[in-house]
C-alpha cells in the first residue's frame, strides 16, 4: 500500500488531520490499534474552545455538534461558601462548546467511512521505519492477521501519550519537560440531567470537585483524589456524599443524582516533548504533550497542532514549500506552553495540596477571590479558557 500521509491513531488528532488533508485533496491512511466500538465509547474530554467548534463546522462535520452540543457563555467557581460566575462571553465575546470527545470521534469516523476512506482498526504490532529517509513505512498486522506495509511521504504521529511514535525519535533529539501532581481525578458519568446550566469548579477544604456535563441527560462529575487511590474504595454512596459536600457549599442547592454509568481515576501530568518533528515523522496532540484536565485544554491543543500541521502539509503538496514543515515545532510550542501554564495554574489554584498548610490555603482562597472578583483577573481566565487567538 502507498499513501501520502500515514496517520497512526484515530483519536481527535488523527481524525481531524485526515479530514483536513482530505479536503485539500491529500490522501491518507489511518492505522488504529483499537476497535471502532472502543474508540467511540471512550469517555474523555468534553469542552471545545470556540475556534475548535468553528473548525469542526469548516470541515463540514459540525451539524450534530450544533444540534446536540451545549453552548456555554460562562462558568462558575465555588469557594469559601459562595459561588461566583465568570462571564466568558461578556469578557471575551466568545463561548465554549460542550460536546463529548467520543461524539466528535463518532462524527469523524462515520464521515470518513461514508467517503470510502481507509481506517485500519484493531491493527496489531504497529511500527514505523525509515522516518529519516524520503519514504517512511508503517508496518502492522491487520485485524484478519495479515501483515501489512504502507509506504508514505510523511507520518502523522497521532497515537496519544502511550503510542509508538514519540519513542521512535532518538532520545538525544528529544527534550522532555514533565511534572506530576500529588492528586488525580475520580470521574463519573451519571445518567441525570446536569444540576446547573454551566460548569462549576469547586475548591473545598476536602479537595477539588467539578460539575460538568455531556448532554441534557448526562452529567460528568469529578473529585480530587490521591493518585494512588483504589477505585474499589469509592462505592457510589461515598462518591455522592463527597460530591454533595464539595459542590454544594453555597446554600440549599443540591446535585441531581442518578445511575453511575462509568467511573475511573485519571492521574494528572504535565508533559511537553520539545521536538515534534523528526525526519518525516510529525507528532500531534497527546503524543507530544499532556496537560492536567483542569483547564480543559487537551483536545483543544491536539486540534491546534493539527491545524498547523495540515496547513504545512498543504503548502508542501500545493507549492513544494516546506517552510511550514520545517517550522512546525517552533510554530506549535508557544501555544502549547501557554496552555501548559494555564492548565498548571488552574490546577494549583483549585486543588488542595496534601503538603500545603494554612498559609497556602489562605493564599489560594485569596487568589480565587481575586480572579472571580476583579474584572482583570476574570478576563485573563476567560481569555485562556475560550481559547487564545492564533497569531
Ligand atoms: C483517560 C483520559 C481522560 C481524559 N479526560 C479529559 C477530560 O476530562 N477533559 C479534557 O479536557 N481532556 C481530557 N483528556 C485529554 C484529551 O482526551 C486528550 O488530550 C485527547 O484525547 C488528545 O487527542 P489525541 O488524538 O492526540 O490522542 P488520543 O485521544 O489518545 O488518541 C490516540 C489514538 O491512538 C491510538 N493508538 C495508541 N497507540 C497506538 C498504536 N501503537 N498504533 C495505532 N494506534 C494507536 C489510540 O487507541 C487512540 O485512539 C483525557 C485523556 C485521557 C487519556
Amino acid at each position: 500500500m502507498r499513501t501520502q500521509v500515514g496517520i497512526i491513531g484515530a483519536g481527535p488528532s488523527g481524525l481531524l488531520l485526515a479530514r483536513m488533508l482530505q479536503l485539500q485533496g491529500i490522501e491518507s491512511i489511518i492505522i488504529e490499534s483499537r476497535s471502532r466500538a472502543y474508540i467511540e465509547a471512550r469517555i474523555r474530554a468534553g469542552v471545545m474552545e470556540h475556534w475548535v467548534a468553528e473548525l469542526t463546522d469548516e470541515v463540514g462535520l459540525g451539524a450534530r455538534m450544533r444540534r446536540e452540543g451545549l453552548v456555554h457563555d460562562g462558568l462558575e467557581i465555588s469557594f469559601a461558601g459562595q459561588r461566583r460566575r465568570i462571564d466568558l462571553k461578556g469578557l471575551t465575546g466568545k463561548s465554549i462548546m460542550v460536546y463529548g470527545q467520543q461524539e466528535f470521534v463518532k462524527d469523524f469516523v462515520a464521515a470518513r467511512l461514508d467517503d470510502g476512506l481507509p481506517i485500519h482498526f484493531e491493527a496489531a504490532g504497529v511500527s514505523i521505519h525509515n522516518i529519516e529517509g524520503d519514504s517512511p513505512r508503517i508496518r502492522f498486522t491487520d485485524k484478519d492477521g495479515a501483515p501489512r506495509e504502507i509506504e508514505c511521504d510523511f507520518i502523522g504521529g497521532c497515537d496519544g501519550f502511550h503510542g509508538i511514535c514519540r519513542p521512535a525519535i532518538p532520545a538525544d533529539k528529544l527534550s522532555i519537560f514533565e511534572k506530576t501532581y500529588p492528586y488525580a481525578w475520580l470521574g463519573v458519568m451519571v445518567e441525570a440531567p446536569p444540576s446547573s446550566d454551566e460548569l462549576i469548579y469547586s475548591s473545598h477544604d476536602n479537595g477539588f470537585a467539578l460539575h460538568s456535563m455531556r448532554s441534557p441527560e448526562l452529567t460528568r462529575l469529578y473529585l480530587q483524589v490521591s493518585p494512588d487511590e483504589d477505585l474499589e474504595n469509592w462505592r457510589d454512596e461515598r462518591i455522592w456524599a463527597e460530591l454533595q459536600t464539595r459542590l454544594t457549599q453555597d446554600g440549599d442547592w443540591r446535585l441531581n443524582e442518578g445511575p453511575v454509568l462509568q467511573k475511573g481515576i485519571t492521574p494528572m501530568r504535565s508533559f511537553v516533548c520539545e521536538t515534534m518533528r523528526h525526519g518525516r515523522l510529525f507528532l500531534a496532540g497527546d503524543s507530544a504533550h499532556i496537560v492536567p484536565p483542569t483547564g480543559a485544554k487537551g483536545m483543544n491543543l491536539a486540534a491546534a497542532d493539527v491545524k498547523v500541521l495540515a496547513g504545512a502539509l498543504t503548502d508542501f503538496y500545493k507549492s513544494g514549500d516546506s517552510a511550514g514543515l520545517d517550522g512546525y515545532t517552533a510554530q506549535c510550542l508557544p501555544r502549547i506552553w501557554k496552555a501548559e501554564r494555564f492548565s498548571w495554574w488552574m490546577t494549583q489554584m483549585l486543588h488542595l495540596s496534601p503538603d500545603g498548610d494554612g498559609f497556602d490555603r489562605r493564599v489560594q482562597l485569596a487568589e480565587i477571590d481575586y480572579i472571580t472578583g476583579s474584572e482583570a483577573g476574570a478576563r485573563s481566565l476567560a481569555e485562556n479558557y475560550v481559547g487564545l487567538p492564533f497569531d
